[in-house]
């Protein structure tokens, strides 16, 4: 039987859309994640897993000003 019947509609199965699905899930919804392409992962498939961050403890300890500013900007 086809299941019809769904508490969360996901449009894209990357990154975000996967979080998504996977957060309503695990708080009890009914989920269904629907992927236009082939396979699922989007862009997050290609990613090189680089976190982004300004002004961190880590550029104090190194004596590097920066902050959201100009992260933003670059
Ligand atoms: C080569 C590369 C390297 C990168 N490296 C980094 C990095 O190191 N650090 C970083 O922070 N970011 C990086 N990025 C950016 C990061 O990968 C993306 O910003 C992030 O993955 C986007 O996630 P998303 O879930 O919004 O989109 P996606 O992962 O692209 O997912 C969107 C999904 O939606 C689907 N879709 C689109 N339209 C529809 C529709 N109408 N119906 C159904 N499905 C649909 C797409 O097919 C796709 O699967 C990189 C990107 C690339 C391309």
């Amino acid at each position: 039987m086809v299941e019809t019947d769904f508490d969360v509609i996901v449009i894209g199965a990357g990154g975000a859309g996967l979080a998504a699905a996977s957060e309503a899930t695990a708080r009890g919804a009914r989920v269904l994640p629907l992927e236009a392409g082939a396979r699922t992962g989007g862009s997050t498939r290609l990613s090189g897993g680089v976190f982004w961050a300004s002004n961190t403890s880590l550029q104090k300890k190194a004596g590097i000003e920066d902050n959201p500013d100009d992260q933003f900007h670059y």
